[in-house]
């Protein structure tokens, strides 16, 4: 629709303007010691103290003069621009990155996936109503998009104001990091170019096709995501390139549009809603809590909603934190990873952590109660609740599996009532890791996975070549007259057997 054709009190509101919007202004925030930071600089630590950073508007309390009924309208109305830069995550520009000029904004199609409600037959079985949110159907196929979407945004920014030029973007990845930021880097040619770490056999085919194919430099190294994280640390603290890591203040602004897309697509009412996450590198929930605390310091959302965090047995660090109850007794402890069919998040020692702790702890304030929770889950209820998932028409990979595995957890403990409705984060599509579904199918998972199949969810195609066929049609020989049509028939005629069909 065009700006004219809205109602005449919104249309002010809906085309954001860096400058006149009242002045946004963003700035670094050291978690430890406080310090901040302009952001004219790409800044990943703190330089006094070496702690992660946070990006904070400063002016944020301009935003809370607006009523929460008028951002919504804002929001709603916003959605039916035709205007490219404001259609993926910086449909919430003010929250997201409110210095941002609307023509340095990449736009590759990412943000708001879609919100898909379980069957009855699933919902049966998981004892409560759940959506899944398909962060697959993302660009390059998982959530991490919605930061790159930022980082690359921002980075865009800085060239154009003449800040940088010929940047190389670095990541170390557990496969879907590099995707997406090789594909973001590839459209800002030849300004950036990127370069990314992979663990050597340690991501999947997909993942590792993906960098490649968007022409980035693609380096394997011995180890697990850990060891390669601390090289791309020391390559960007000796060189002058960009990380891209979620140690990127950047990248958690952009995925903080995860919360707003679930708070729009439910009418902004987070009563009794769960949204159920899996932990890697802690990114992800970083920015899920900090986005969901803006809405709610803006009177956009009344009530926080509950938030689950869920690691896989074989790497939980983020778990093992809070099983401590008592908050000054708790010490954190990396450790070291098992195989992981939750492949992306299998990471002992996250980056965020120091983030988590502190917005967990905001968060169960502003809650007035405990609403974080982290459960951990076995390998074999990740492959399990993915495969039944998808046997239900969803596209889950095995971190949804994850999530989904989460939420029977947490309703079984009591963590999760009945009458609450959960949004489990399937941060990825299922072909990315298509290749453990095979291992579960062919029963041939390492012992180390600690994964048995149950037969009921086994698949496999079967071949069928009726025995007394003399000739079968092959590639470049194709057959004809009535060798073709006994061909048809008998092949025909062993699949209504294998399929049990009756005749019409
Ligand atoms: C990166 C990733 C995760 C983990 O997210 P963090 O932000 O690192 O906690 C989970 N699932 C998938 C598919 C991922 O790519
Ligand atoms: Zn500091």
């Amino acid at each position: 629709m065009k700006i004219e054709n809205f109602p005449e009190d919104i249309q002010p509101y809906l085309i954001p303007d860096p400058v006149s919007d009242g002045g946004g202004r963003l700035i670094y925030r050291c978690l430890e010691c406080g310090q901040e930071y302009g952001i004219e600089k790409l800044l990943y630590t703190c330089p006094e103290c070496g702690q992660v950073l946070l990006i904070y508007d400063a002016n944020f309390d301009r935003l809370k003069k607006i009523p929460g009924e008028l951002w919504h309208r804002i929001f709603d109305y916003r959605k039916m621009l035709k205007i490219s830069a404001l259609k993926g995550i910086y449909l919430y520009h003010e929250f997201i990155g409110s210095i941002m000029p609307l023509d340095s904004i990449v736009y590759l199609g990412e943000g708001h996936t879609p919100i898909v409600e379980a069957n009855s037959f699933l919902q049966k079985k998981a004892g409560i109503r759940f959506y899944f949110k398909n962060d697959g159907q993302n660009p390059s196929a998982s959530f991490k998009d919605r930061g790159m979407a930022s980082a690359l945004s921002y980075i865009n920014f800085l060239i154009k104001k003449g800040y940088l030029s010929d940047v190389l973007a670095i990541c170390a990845s557990t496969g879907d990091t590099s995707a997406s930021a090789a594909l973001y880097a590839s459209y800002l040619k030849p300004h950036v170019k990127s370069a990314v770490l992979l663990p050597h056999k340690k991501v999947t085919p997909q993942q590792l096709s993906q960098p490649l194919g968007s022409g980035a430099s693609v380096f394997e190294i011995p180890g697990v995501f850990d060891d390669c994280m601390k090289v791309v640390e020391a390559l960007s603290e000796k060189y002058n390139v960009a990380l891209l890591n979620s140690k990127n203040a950047w990248r958690i602004l952009g995925q903080e549009s995860y919360s707003y897309e679930i708070a729009q697509d439910f009418e902004y009412d987070m009563n009794d809603k769960v949204v159920i996450l899996p932990i890697g590198n802690a990114g992800n929930i970083t920015a899920v809590m900090s986005g969901f605390l803006k809405f709610y310091e803006t009177g956009i959302i009344k009530t926080l909603p509950k938030i689950i965090g869920v690691q896989s047995k074989h790497a939980n660090p983020v778990y093992r934190y809070y099983l401590e109850p008592d908050a000054e007794k708790r010490k954190f402890v990396p450790v070291t990873v098992k195989p992981s069919v939750a492949q992306a998040a299998m990471i002992g020692n996250p980056v965020s952590m120091p983030r988590v702790i502190h917005l967990v702890d905001i968060y169960n304030s502003m809650s007035d109660k405990q609403n974080v929770f982290f459960v951990e889950v076995s390998e074999q209820d990740i492959m399990d609740w993915e495969l039944l998932a998808n046997r239900n028409g969803h596209i889950a990979c095995t971190h949804g599996g994850e999530s989904l595995a989460a939420l029977v957890s947490a309703y079984e403990k009591g963590i999760i009532e009945k009458n609450e409705v959960a949004i489990v984060d399937s941060t990825a599509h299922a072909l990315k890791f298509s290749g453990f579904q095979e291992m579960y199918f062919a029963n041939s998972f390492p012992a180390e996975f600690e994964i048995s199949p149950n037969p009921d969810l086994i698949n496999s195609p079967v071949f069928i070549r009726p025995k007394d066929l003399e000739k079968v049609p092959a590639p470049g020989k194709p057959l004809t007259g009535e060798d073709f049509k006994r061909f048809v028939e008998r092949t025909s005629e062993e699949i209504a057997n294998a399929l049990n069909l009756k005749r019409v």
